[in-house]
Parts: structure tokens; C-alpha cells; sequence
């Protein structure tokens, strides 16, 4: 234990068409190496930056449940998918800053492709006045970043895992997992191949995929 401060929650967001190991051993790392309370996995219903999922929100709700099923501190939350409009992540931490309060540690975990992509999200300067941002590093993923976030992140940078309880918001941390080259995308393409993904997502997500007929070309 770091100390009697509330342990931080974690806050994995993404399309999740489908989840994979590579969000997985990540998120678990994270929930043991920064001490979370949990990590809350939390689908988006209609994400702001890409095309629309291949499968229903609910599907993709059904495949994150199944596979995080067996592991303590994880946890499925639904408030997006109970949101109209497209899915805006600082709504959702407003959202979570409702139900939990002010003063327990967030921390917005994202990999390093999804930070970089930062300021073109929905007010994005205002994610670090609801919750600290962790980035999952990989080598050479933070070379030549745009100078607005160089800027943000200048203000902002912490190294030890400790002062993510210091504070409710506003550092943020970079933080190196496992790399495990997965992509949704390339599911998806096997999938619609007619190949097997197996071994790159769990079995119970893969079963359900199997079941339902899902991302068949
Ligand atoms: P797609 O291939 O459809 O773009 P994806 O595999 O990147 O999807 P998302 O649901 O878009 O999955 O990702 C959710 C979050 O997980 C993002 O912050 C993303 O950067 C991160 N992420 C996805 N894949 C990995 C991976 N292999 N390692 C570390 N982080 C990852």
C-alpha cells in the first residue's frame, strides 16, 4: 500500500470492436503497478473519431463483460451506451466525477496512438481538470509530438506512481507496459478472412463472436 489516500480508479474508454490481450494485459498492469482500486472498462456508443463499429454497442459491451469476467478489479461500465449523441470522454469523466465525487484519484489511461491524437478531442483541455491522463508507452511512440501537447504535458508531468494520489487530476504519467502488437483491425480482418484470431483475444469473446456470426464480410 501507498499510503491511506483513496486508491485512484482507472478509466480504460475505446471502441472495443472487439477487446483484445492487447488492451488487457495492459489494463491489468496498470490496475497492479499504479495500485488502482479498479479499471473500469468503458465501451463508447458512438465513438467521435473513426466509422461506425461493425457490431451493436451492446455486442461490444457483451464481448468486454465476458472477458473480464474472471478478473478481480475489473469492471464493465455502461454510461456511455445509456448516452445520446456521440460519446465524449470528457462527458463521461463529468459523468464519473457525478457518481463518485471530487476527490478520488481518475486516471484516463490511453496508448500512446490515442494521446497523440488528444487535442483534436472534445474539449480536451478539460480532461486533466477531471482526472490524471496515463499513457501507455511504447518505444519511440511519443517521438515528435505536436507542440500544443508537448506544451500540456510540460505542465503537467509526474515519474512516480505515488503522486497519482496525491491529487484528484491534472498530472500526467507515462507508463511502460508489455507490447503486444494487437489491433482490433486486425480482428476484424481475419475474421472477415475467414482465419482464426485465436490466441489474440479471449476465449469467451471469441466464442460469443463464433455464436452470433459477428464480423463475417
Ligand atoms: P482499432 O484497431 O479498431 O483501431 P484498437 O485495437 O486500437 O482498435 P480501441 O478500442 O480503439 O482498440 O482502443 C482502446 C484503447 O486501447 C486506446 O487507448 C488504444 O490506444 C489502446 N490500445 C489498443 N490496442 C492496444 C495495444 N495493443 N497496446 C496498448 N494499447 C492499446
Amino acid at each position: 500500500m501507498i499510503g491511506l489516500a483513496p486508491r485512484p480508479i482507472g478509466i480504460l474508454g475505446g471502441t472495443f470492436d472487439p477487446i483484445h490481450y492487447g488492451h488487457l494485459r495492459p489494463a491489468l498492469e496498470m490496475l497492479e503497478t499504479l495500485q488502482l482500486a479498479e479499471v473500469r472498462f468503458i465501451p463508447c456508443r458512438i465513438p467521435a473519431h473513426r466509422a461506425t463499429p461493425l457490431i451493436t454497442a451492446e455486442q461490444r459491451l457483451t464481448l468486454v463483460q465476458r472477458s473480464i469476467a474472471d478478473q478481480p478489479g475489473f469492471v464493465a461500465d455502461d454510461r456511455e451506451l445509456r448516452r445520446d449523441g456521440p460519446s465524449y470522454m470528457v462527458d463521461t469523466l463529468a459523468s464519473l466525477r457525478d457518481d463518485l465525487g471530487d476527490d478520488i484519484p481518475l486516471c484516463l489511461i490511453l496508448g500512446a496512438d490515442a494521446f497523440r491524437g488528444l487535442p483534436s478531442w472534445h474539449r480536451w483541455q478539460q480532461l486533466s481538470e477531471l482526472a490524471h491522463i496515463v499513457v501507455m508507452q511504447r518505444p519511440g511512440s511519443l517521438s515528435s509530438l505536436p507542440p500544443v501537447l508537448e506544451e500540456f504535458i510540460a505542465l503537467r508531468l509526474i515519474e512516480d506512481v505515488v503522486a497519482l494520489r496525491q491529487k484528484p487530476a491534472g498530472s500526467i504519467l507515462f507508463q511502460w507496459v508489455t507490447q503486444l502488437h494487437i489491433s482490433a483491425t486486425q480482428i476484424r480482418a481475419l475474421l472477415a478472412h475467414g482465419q482464426s484470431p485465436r490466441y489474440l483475444l479471449p476465449e469467451a469473446a471469441l466464442a460469443y463472436i463464433h455464436d452470433r456470426a459477428l464480423y463475417r464480410s
